[in-house]
């Protein structure tokens, strides 16, 4: 069955869209069939708004609900953004996690949309130049991707109150020079391990 929600160590994951900006061949989604932690993230129809309030319950259960899965969660921000609200009027806490194309994706600013619903994004930068960025993830946007993940940061810092660039620790990946960039916008900075050995 596929699975909506999950949790993992204390947070609850939503998984709302399989669609993303980048084609990452790292990504272990295609090594782990879609699995992970034994669910089944493999999405045949989104969720409807009503089918992740139910997967919700109560919000105020975790300590954060994250919009994650294997896709790009704002790519389907509409529902993000009820979702957010919702959860917010609940006393919940709401993390993003993104590859920070957005705003390119939409062609205007989507971060005033998330002032006031969302308390933490997470950008993954998995590069530290334009052709690094492009090799390692594949991005829809080219080499011009790189730029803006950048932009899309520093965008960021206006309108949500905690942004974190996040880092996976990838043999072709040196993330001093990621920290670096972080240091140098102002944000928090967190490596994520390369997840190789299945813990399903
Ligand atoms: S951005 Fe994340 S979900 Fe999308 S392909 Fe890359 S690793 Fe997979």
């Amino acid at each position: 069955m596929n699975t909506i929600s999950y949790i993992y160590e204390g947070n609850l994951y939503l998984n709302i869209t399989n669609r993303c900006m980048m084609s990452c061949p790292y990504c272990i989604k295609r090594k782990w069939n879609n699995k992970f932690e034994g669910n089944d993230l493999k999405l045949e129809l989104e969720p409807s708004y009503e089918e992740v309030l139910a997967a919700i319950k109560n919000p105020e259960k975790y300590g954060e609900v994250i919009f994650c899965g294997y896709g790009d969660c704002l790519i389907n921000i509409e529902t993000v953004k009820k979702i957010s609200k919702w959860i917010k009027n609940k006393g919940g806490k709401v993390r993003v996690n993104t590859a920070g194309l957005a705003n390119r994706y939409y062609d205007r600013n989507i971060l005033p949309e998330l002032k006031g619903i969302v308390d933490v994004i997470s950008i993954s930068l998995n590069g530290s130049n334009s052709n690094e960025f492009n090799e390692i993830n594949k991005p829809m946007f080219k080499e011009e991707s790189f730029d803006e993940v950048v932009k899309f940061v520093k965008e960021a810092k206006n309108h949500i109150p905690k942004v974190v660039i996040t880092a996976v620790e990838l043999l072709m990946l040196d993330t001093s020079k990621v920290k670096k960039i972080a240091k140098e916008i102002d944000v928090r900075f967190r490596i994520r391990p390369y997840l190789d050995v299945e813990e399903n």
